[in-house]
């Protein structure tokens, strides 16, 4: 049995502040991280994190399916990579209908 002492072997980086290989992230992170990731754009530990965070967290799952569809409009429209702008207005119509067909009754 081996225990972790709080560093790694080089003494460098404490371990709490080294993520944990294949350890979900929190929402917050992952939702931040999403359009990286569905562009795979992170490191491969990073988007293994949002992908664990992804398999366990259904809203986040949700808003992955919103950055997929996103980036395949986005592909469509415009050849080259689409300014932030017209990211977040797609963003937000999707958003928007997504409010309108998703009303929660107990809400
Ligand atoms: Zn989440």
């Amino acid at each position: 049995m081996s225990t972790f002492e709080g560093v790694d072997p080089q003494g460098l980086t404490p371990v709490d502040l080294t993520p944990v290989d294949g350890a979900p992230c929190g929402c917050d992170e992952a939702v931040g991280r999403l359009w990286e990731y569905v562009d795979s754009e992170l490191e491969e530990l990073d988007a293994r994190r949002v992908q664990a965070h992804l398999d366990e967290c259904a809203p986040c799952l949700e808003e992955e399916q919103v950055e997929l569809v996103l980036k395949q409009l986005v592909r469509r429209c415009c050849q080259e990579e689409a300014p932030e702008t017209l990211r977040v207005r797609i963003h937000e119509q999707l958003t928007v209908l997504r409010l309108r067909t998703s009303v929660d009754p107990q809400a």
